[in-house]
Order: structure tokens, then sequence, then C-alpha cells
């Protein structure tokens, strides 16, 4: 084994013989397929309850929508704040969804506590060492994305931090890294995702949507992660994608998610029988 792995203590399989399982509701992830989808930013309570109601009517099992949002101009949209925390708790209230939504601050966690039930940690705030080490300091679940720029190794160092300090429910979340390719907005590596479930006892879940930055290619790129073995996925989708807030071009309709959960069902129906030879 490479040199940055031995200083790991928790999140090796070796240390930890069962697979990782994180109960949210009647929802086991690790076990059951995660299917987290939703917009990229929690824009009005309308958009926010109509489309948790279209996820879930499509088969999605968690909804996903920014509060507080990491936005590369100071001039874009940055989230509604906690105004979209209090509408996210109303589409759970409406849908019965479980809700994810991603961290910035750690003067927040007490806020988001309130309505979410899994904590995102995004890619600029990967290696956020005080974020993490906070989070660690809870038992909320934590979905942690790979910082684009990041090696294996320094993802896993990151999900350290977490277990660390006392928390064990940590899903890890490949969005895709930066390459030479500018077609796509980043490279989904689905190596790695085979990488961490041999590596590790974590729930992987796969981003394809910021993966890729096109809702075109998400459909495709969702469907070989599941061949790459991931837990679940996480996807962006919207009621109207060409006016969305933040990230127009990869949100998909959701007549297209709709087709994507049937997919995804036939898929694992083949991946879980595979796994019996
Ligand atoms: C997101 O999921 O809303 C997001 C900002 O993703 P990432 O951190 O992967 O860019
Ligand atoms: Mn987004």
């Amino acid at each position: 084994m490479r040199d940055k792995l031995k200083n790991l203590k928790y999140v090796l399989k070796k240390f930890h013989e069962d697979n990782t399982v994180i109960k949210i509701d009647n929802l086991l992830i690790g076990e059951d397929f995660l299917m987290i989808a939703g917009p990229c930013s929690v824009e009005s309570e309308k958009q926010i309850i109509e489309i948790a109601q279209s996820v879930k009517q499509a088969g999605g099992n968690m909804l996903r929508g920014g509060a507080y949002k990491p936005r590369s101009s100071p001039y874009s949209f940055q989230g509604l704040g906690e105004t979209g925390l209090q509408y996210l708790k109303k589409a759970k209230e409406e849908t019965g969804l479980p809700i994810i939504t991603e961290i910035l601050d750690v003067r927040d966690i007490d806020a988001i506590g309130q309505c979410a039930d899994i904590f995102q940690i995004g890619t600029r705030n990967m290696q956020n060492f005080s974020l993490l080490k906070e989070m660690g300091k809870t038992k909320f679940p934590v979905l942690l994305k790979r910082g684009f720029a990041a090696t294996i190794e320094e993802w896993l160092n990151c999900a350290e931090y977490i277990l660390n300090e006392g928390n064990p429910n940590v899903i890890l979340c490949e969005r895709g890294i930066r390459t030479i390719e500018t077609y796509t907005r980043n490279t989904l590596d689905l190596s790695a995702v085979a990488v961490l479930k041999k590596l590790t006892h974590l729930p992987v879940v796969v981003d394809p949507s910021h993966a890729t930055g096109r809702k075109e290619l998400v459909e495709t790129m969702a469907l070989c992660a599941i061949v790459a073995g991931c837990n679940g996925l996480e996807v962006e989708v919207h009621n109207y994608p060409e006016k969305a807030m933040s990230d127009s071009e990869q949100q998909i309709y959701v007549k297209d998610y709709v087709k994507l959960v049937k997919k995804v069902n036939i898929l694992l129906s083949t991946v879980n029988k595979m796994e019996e030879v």
C-alpha cells in the first residue's frame, strides 16, 4: 500500500470489515441505492415543492437543493440562506423525502441541522479542515465531495478528519476533476469509484451533473457509474432548467429524470445478478 494511506486509521476496509450503512428514515445508505435529485439551488417555495413532488413521483429517495451557494463570482446568485432552509423543510413535510443541502460555514451547522438529513461538503471545501473537524464532532451524516484537484489519498484523508473526531457517518461523492479536457465541465473519474469500493467501507455516490456540466451527458455517465460500483447518484433536476438561477446547462428536465430512474432500476437488477456470479 502506498505511503499516504499508511496513516489512515478509520476509512480503510481493513479497519472496518462491514461496509458502513447509514440509516435515514427508512433508507439504508450503503445497502439501498441512493437516488438524490433536485435543483442546484432552492429558488422559491413553489419551485422546490414542485420539484420535490416530481422527484418523489419519479422514484427518487432524497431531495437536494442548495440554500448556501458557493459561486465563482460574488455577483452570481448566492442562495436564499435560512429562507431556503425553511423551504426545504416544507418540501420534506409535503413529500417525506429526506433532505441534503450544502454547508459552507461552521456557523450554519445549527440552522442546517434543523432541516437537513445530510450535510453536503462541496468540492471547494473538501480541505476546509476546521469545517471537517466541526462536522466530525456532530453525528450528522456528511456527503464529502471530492475536491476538483484532489487525489484519492487527499480525499480519503479528509474523510479521515471527520471519522477521527467521532462521526462515522460519511459518504464519499465523486463529482469530476479538472483535467486537460474542457468540452466537459470536469472529467468524471470512474476509476476512483472502483478504487474506493476496494479501499474503503464508506458508501460512494456519483454526481454526473457537476462532472459533465451538460444535461445531454448526465444519463450516460449515471449509468456508467452504476457499473463502476457506486452506491448512489446525485443528479440536478429542475422543472424549468433554462430558467434556473445556477447551473442551468446541466440540470435535466423532470421527464428525463423519470426515464433515468427507470433505466437505473433495470441496470441495478442486472448488476445485482452479476454480483452473484
Ligand atoms: C452542488 O452540488 O451544488 C455543488 C456546488 O457541487 P460541487 O461542490 O461538486 O461543485
Ligand atoms: Mn450545481
